[in-house]
Parts: C-alpha cells; sequence; structure tokens
C-alpha cells in the first residue's frame, strides 16, 4: 500500500465545488482589472529562489524542495510565485510591450512545513503582479482586486492590515532602532531569533514562539523611521485607502516571509482561522527584478492561500455553487436499442446537457438504480417496441411520472425541460 505524500491532499468530490468558486471567481476578478495570465514552471534554477526570495528566510533555510537532476543542475520546485514571474517578464523581455505588465497566476508551490490546517507541503496560490509603476497608485490597485475578490467570494469575516517597512535608504535605520531594542533582551528569547538577530532581524517581530510574543508589542514601529519618500509614498496609499472606503488597520510591525518586499507590505486575515489566519499576504519589491538581473523595475503584487480560503468559506457558510449532476441518463432495454441511445445523447450532449448512457450492459432495473444513484433528472427509456412505433419514454426522477414522447420531438422536449 503506497500512501499519499505527508502534506499534501487528494482533492475530489463536493469540495472540489469550493475551489471551482475560488479559482472562477478569481479569474473573473483578474479578468476585469485586465491582469494576464502567466504559467510559469513547476520547478526552477535553485539560484531564482537563494536570490529571489533571501538566502536567510525561513523559506531557503528550512523549507526548499531541492533536488539535482540527472544533468546534474540544482532545481527547486517553487516555494512562491511572484520570482518565477519576474524571471519570466526578464526573459521574454516583455518590458518592450510597454508598462505597466500586469500578471495573474493559479497553481501549487511547495514548502517542507510541518503540516496543520491551512499549512500543506504542497499548497494552492492565486496572485497577481503589477509591474512598473513606482507609485501608490498600483499599490492600492492591487489592494482593491484583492479585496474584490473576497467580496466576490461573499467572504465578511476578513481584515486588512497595511504596513511600511521603507526602503534601502531608511530600513537600516530602523534594523538599528530594533537591535538597540532586542539587544539587552537577546538570551530570553527563542533560539532561532537568537539566530535572526544578526541575519534578518525584522523577523523577530513576528515569530510566533511564546518567548518573543511579549517582547513585540513595544517593539520600535516602523513607520517612525520612514524616509520623506517612503512616507510620501505612505500618505498617498491611505488617503486612496480612505477616499474610497476601504477599511484597514495600521501595523507598525507587520513583516513579510519573504526578503523582497519594499515600502507597502499588507496582509489580509479572517477571523475563523486561527494561527494561520493569512489568507492574502502580499506589498511591493522595488528590488526584485534588479536583483534576478532585469533593469530595476519597481513592481508589487500579492498571493492568497486557496487551501485557507476554502476553510473560510465553510467557516462564514458561504452559499457555494453546486456541482453538477447528470441530467439525462438514456435507459436501453435491448441491443437494438443501443444505436437510438449513442445518436440521442450525442445530440442532447450538443445541446449542452450531461448525459450518461448504460456502459455496463445492465438490465433495466440495474440501470434504474443507477440513474438513482446519479440524481439524474430524466430517464430516457428506449426499447424495441419503442423503436417500432417511434416514441421514447420520459420518466422524471422527481415525480416518478412517464410520458412518451415521439422521437422527432424527443430532443426538443428534454431540452425544454432544462430551459425553464
Ligand atoms: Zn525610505
Ligand atoms: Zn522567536
Amino acid at each position: 500500500m503506497i500512501n499519499r505524500p505527508k502534506g499534501t491532499t487528494d482533492l475530489f468530490g463536493e469540495e472540489l465545488k469550493y475551489w471551482y468558486f475560488i479559482e472562477e471567481t478569481f479569474k473573473k476578478v483578474t479578468k476585469l482589472y485586465n491582469y494576464r495570465e502567466i504559467r510559469t514552471p513547476i520547478f526552477e534554477a535553485t539560484d531564482l529562489f537563494l536570490r529571489g526570495v533571501g538566502e536567510e528566510t525561513d523559506i531557503v533555510q528550512k523549507q526548499m524542495y531541492t533536488f539535482e537532476d540527472k544533468g546534474g543542475r540544482s532545481l527547486t520546485l517553487r516555494p512562491e510565485g511572484t520570482a518565477p514571474v519576474m524571471r519570466a517578464y526578464i526573459e521574454n523581455s516583455f518590458m518592450k510591450d510597454g508598462l505597466p505588465q500586469k500578471f495573474s497566476y493559479i497553481g501549487p508551490v511547495f514548502r517542507y512545513e510541518k503540516p496543520q490546517a491551512g499549512r500543506m507541503r504542497q499548497f494552492y496560490q492565486f496572485g497577481v503582479e503589477l509591474i512598473g509603476s513606482p507609485y501608490a497608485l498600483a499599490d492600492f490597485e492591487v489592494i482593491r482586486l484583492a479585496i474584490d475578490i473576497l467580496n466576490t467570494l461573499n467572504l465578511h469575516n476578513y481584515k486588512l492590515y497595511i504596513g511600511n517597512i521603507g526602503c534601502k535608504n531608511c530600513r537600516p535605520k530602523y534594523r538599528e532602532a530594533l537591535k538597540d531594542y532586542y539587544q539587552p533582551k537577546l538570551n530570553q528569547l527563542c533560539f532561532d531569533c537568537q539566530k535572526r538577530f544578526n541575519t534578518n532581524i525584522l523577523r523577530l517581530l513576528d515569530c510566533k514562539n511564546e518567548k518573543c510574543k511579549p517582547f513585540q508589542k513595544e517593539a520600535p514601529n516602523t513607520f517612525d523611521y520612514l524616509c520623506d519618500d517612503c512616507r510620501k509614498h505612505f500618505d498617498e496609499l491611505i488617503l486612496y485607502l480612505d477616499e474610497l472606503d476601504i477599511n484597514y488597520e495600521l501595523d507598525g510591525h507587520l513583516v513579510r516571509g519573504l526578503d523582497y518586499y519594499t515600502r507597502t507590505v499588507f496582509e489580509i486575515k479572517h477571523s475563523s482561522l486561527g494561527t494561520q489566519d493569512t489568507i492574502i499576504g502580499g506589498g511591493r519589491y522595488d528590488g526584485l527584478i534588479e536583483e534576478l538581473g532585469g533593469k530595476s523595475t519597481p513592481s508589487v503584487g500579492f498571493a492568497g492561500g486557496i487551501e485557507r480560503v476554502v476553510l473560510a468559506l465553510k467557516n462564514e457558510n458561504v452559499n457555494v455553487p453546486k456541482l453538477p449532476n447528470c441530467q439525462v441518463y438514456i435507459a436501453v432495454l435491448n441491443e437494438k436499442a443501443r444505436m437510438p441511445a449513442f445518436k440521442l445523447s450525442q445530440n442532447l450532449r450538443g445541446r449542452g446537457l450531461i448525459v450518461e448512457i448504460d456502459l455496463m450492459k445492465r438490465n433495466i432495473r440495474n440501470q434504474m438504480k443507477y440513474a438513482n444513484r446519479l440524481n439524474t433528472q430524466y430517464v430516457v427509456i428506449i426499447g424495441e417496441d419503442e423503436i417500432e412505433r417511434g416514441v421514447f419514454t420520459v420518466r422524471d426522477m422527481e415525480t416518478g411520472q412517464q410520458i412518451e414522447v415521439d422521437e422527432k420531438w424527443i430532443e426538443n422536449y428534454i431540452v425544454e425541460k432544462f430551459e425553464g
């Protein structure tokens, strides 16, 4: 017996109605903003993530699925979606088509983590990247887009948090302030944070260890250390959010798990999800394209976790569209009826109906049993008698009523039943 790998799942049956709803809503809303889908490979050169995500991040240090292929290349299953899109932007010279460039993506990402609700080793993200605009206009657009997606999903119990982690000019000052603050407390922190103190001190602010949490509240606030340009960018974004009625809360300790962010960072959390409550996270990454070898180009985007949005939909009891059932089952009484059954099924499918025919050579009683299990709405019964007289029997499975319909009218008769 071979089982699926830890931290993965098989998706099937009713569960998929949530996935379809999220994927279709994401595609519908991003289309309204004129984002174009991009599909990048599942695996990339490992260097892409070392440089793009940052060598000192948890993702690169602990969570990547890295392997050598038979040609001796180091490859990594993508742990996130942004670095691959930026790699594709540079490699395909998208800049020649002018700016901004707006991309959407959806698909699996991989991180070696401790599996728990809302945290899988293979999980699915949807996301967007808006490349080329340095202005808060762009930050606002992607935040507005994220909110529109959640509203179109009929979710309500979420909250937007806005932070700003400065730029390469002002962040060093903030880092110094954090160092001064944490230095005397160092031996009271968890082991990871003692290490991060030297390598990635911003991450001390979102350590989930109970030892470290009490110190986070009093830590210096990023907003107090912004340079004039970052402050202007921040004020402009806040103006748009206020004027255009988007509710948010400021968070001067909001940092994200990836190194590439500059200025705006944001998270949308769902109140029902406990510790894994971020359903969408994003921000600005003005240095990323240059870091990956392209011409310096400011960018902003977000990614959302589909598994967590599924949990949010369930917890809020959102009514999502049902999966379709078989609409018409065509039962045959004998071998002569097979050809007319094939023909009718093909014609009805051509008219857009979901149709099954007998594939098991069952007797009529067992065909009706099967049709019942399919929850099909109508059964058409074809036998020798029917063929000779040129009429088919149609059974309404809900009422149990049967009616004979002339073969000339059968197709329209059935189609009209589904048009009401
Ligand atoms: Zn700055
Ligand atoms: Zn810690």
